[in-house]
This record gives C-alpha cells, sequence and structure tokens, in this order.
C-alpha cells in the first residue's frame, strides 16, 4: 500500500474568492481567509494558485485494526473489526488533545503511508473490518478525501464511520454525511466559555451537527463527552447538557462518557451509556450525568488513574 510520499495539491471544495481577493475556505467555521501560499488553521488546506487545496490527500498517518466500539460504537456493526486511519491537522486546537502528534503534525514524516481510496477499500476488505473509520484527527479536514474513500467503500460493501468533532459549516455537512454510515461526534463540553477557551472553537456548529444527523439523515451517531475535572464537569453544565440532549437528540442516542484526571496524559474510557441494558435503566434526566460523571470517577479511583 505504501507508495512514495509527497503533498498533494487535491483540488479543494467550499471555498470562494472574496471582493478584497483572498480565498475564504467555508468548510468549517472558522471560516480562514487566505492569501496566496497561506494554509487554515488545520495546516491541512492551503491556497495554492489562487485555489485551495487539499494537502493531505491519499496521505496517511496510520492504520489500524480495532474492535467497533473503541471508536467508541456501541450499535453499529457490534463486534466486527473497523479498519482505522487519519490524515494529519485539525480544525480545533483542544489543550487537552491526545493526539495532537498527529493534529498538530506540521512535518510530513508524521504521515507513515500514501494510500488511495480503492487501496484502503481493498484493505479493509482482505483484513475482514466490515468498515473503515476516519479518526486519530478530524476528518472534516480532508472531506474531499474521506468521501471518495466512503464511496470506494460502498462499492464494496464496507461502512464508513467519521469520529470527529462535529465542527462543520451548513454548507459543507450535508455533502460530507450523505457519504459516511456512522459517526462519533465529540461533544466537548457545554458552554461556549470552554470552546473558546480550550478549544478556540464555538458550541453551536457542534450542536447543529448534532441536530443535522439526528432529523435529517441516517447516519446512525454515538456521542462522546470527556469529562475534565474543573472544566466541563460541573453539576449545573450537565444538567443543562442533559436537557439539551433529550430534547433535541431524544433517547435513542448513545452518549458515552470518558473522564481524566491527567489532562494530556491518561484517559478512561467507561461508556457507561452505551449498552442497551443500562440506557434501559439510565434515562437521560440531569441525574444521569451526574450519576455518569460520579461513576466515572468512582471507576477511575478503584482502578488508581
Ligand atoms: S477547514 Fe481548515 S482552512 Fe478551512 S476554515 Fe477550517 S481550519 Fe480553516
Amino acid at each position: 500500500m505504501v507508495t512514495e510520499l509527497t503533498q498533494s495539491d487535491y483540488p479543494g471544495r467550499w471555498w470562494a474568492m472574496l471582493p478584497d481577493r483572498r480565498i475564504e475556505c467555508r468548510l468549517c467555521p472558522r471560516f480562514c481567509k487566505l492569501n496566496e501560499g497561506q494554509r487554515g488553521f488545520c495546516f491541512v488546506r492551503q491556497r495554492v494558485r489562487d485555489q485551495m487545496v487539499l494537502t493531505t490527500y491519499g496521505r496517511s498517518s496510520g492504520f489500524c485494526v480495532d474492535p467497533i466500539e473503541k471508536k467508541p460504537l456501541n450499535h453499529f456493526l457490534p463486534g466486527t473489526s473497523v479498519l482505522s486511519f487519519g490524515t494529519a491537522g485539525c480544525n480545533l486546537g483542544c489543550r487537552f488533545c491526545q493526539n495532537w502528534d498527529i493534529s498538530k503534525a506540521r512535518e510530513w514524516d508524521k504521515l507513515a503511508d500514501a494510500a488511495s481510496p480503492e487501496q484502503i477499500a481493498h484493505a479493509a476488505e482482505r483484513l475482514g473490518c466490515r468498515s473503515v473509520a476516519f479518526t486519530y484527527n478530524d476528518p472534516v479536514i480532508f472531506a474531499e478525501y474521506a468521501i471518495d474513500v466512503a464511496d470506494a467503500c460502498r462499492e464494496r460493501g464496507i461502512k464508513t464511520v467519521a469520529v470527529t468533532a462535529g465542527y462543520i459549516t451548513d454548507d459543507a455537512r450535508p455533502e460530507f454525511y450523505r457519504h459516511v454510515d456512522a459517526a462519533n461526534v465529540d461533544l466537548k463540553a457545554f458552554t461556549d466559555a470552554f470552546y473558546h477557551k480550550l478549544c478556540f472553537a464555538q458550541l453551536q456548529p457542534v450542536l447543529d451537527t448534532l441536530k443535522y444527523l439526528r432529523h435529517e439523515t441516517n447516519v446512525w451517531f454515538e456521542v462522546t463527552t470527556l469529562l475534565i475535572p474543573g472544566e466541563n464537569d460541573s453539576d449545573a453544565e450537565l444538567h443543562r447538557a442533559s436537557d439539551w440532549f433529550m430534547e433535541n437528540l431524544g433517547p435513542d442516542v448513545p452518549w458515552h462518557f470518558t473522564w481524566t484526571n491527567h489532562t494530556h496524559q491518561r484517559r478512561l474510557s467507561l461508556a457507561l451509556a452505551t449498552s442497551r441494558a443500562r440506557r434501559d435503566l439510565i434515562t437521560f434526566t440531569p441525574a444521569t450525568c451526574t450519576i455518569a460523571m460520579a461513576a466515572a470517577r468512582g471507576v477511575a479511583a478503584a482502578a488508581n488513574y
């Protein structure tokens, strides 16, 4: 699968030329405005000769066969293997990022493999994987590549999964999700202050993505929230989040809680509210989140994290 690796200049979509001759990227809500040669915040989209290009088309930061539950997805092809890969760069700047070496990669040697969409679909089939996951970094920033991989996979009967922060514009969202079969969306917190301070982003576009997935697509999706002590785990915030969740997504969307007590260092995945049996017991009331948080802390303490 490995071939010669150079930066690609694949034509990018979702951009427009502004009256001041800067190019505005309209793929994610950052709306980066670029002069010739400049790259966007994500680093992988660049203005080259008055066009937007995706520099990581066909470039991967590694392949791995995982259980689908590791994405985490507990109700999508359960018990099967998924071929996971990512590229480089990210459109968020999370200070607690656990894949920072990939998401903030500025060196091409972080990209180990080159692979066409057809090669990836073929590899998944050969490895007995029922699905391919775009993960490690956010697939929104390599949307053209992810879409082509998804199409190649569909031709072979293989599903695709986006592991994403859901930070995408109204313009690009429908096209992106038309091609994937499942998603795990990171809801990083429920305050704009958190998104602003710790992710250099905004909350509302993420909520828009969740509502879009629930009401306008057949994409199977689950939600993950990493609880960070003192930052996004107050009772008040979790109550508001669970109220919003129930009102806008309903009780059938699995919500995973993960927990860390050493930001940047350790993470304990619990998937507390993800099994059917547990979800039958846990309804998404305000108390649920508090219980989840307390349980996450308790298990973490018991495991000596
Ligand atoms: S996808 Fe990249 S270039 Fe486009 S707006 Fe987002 S961060 Fe900027």
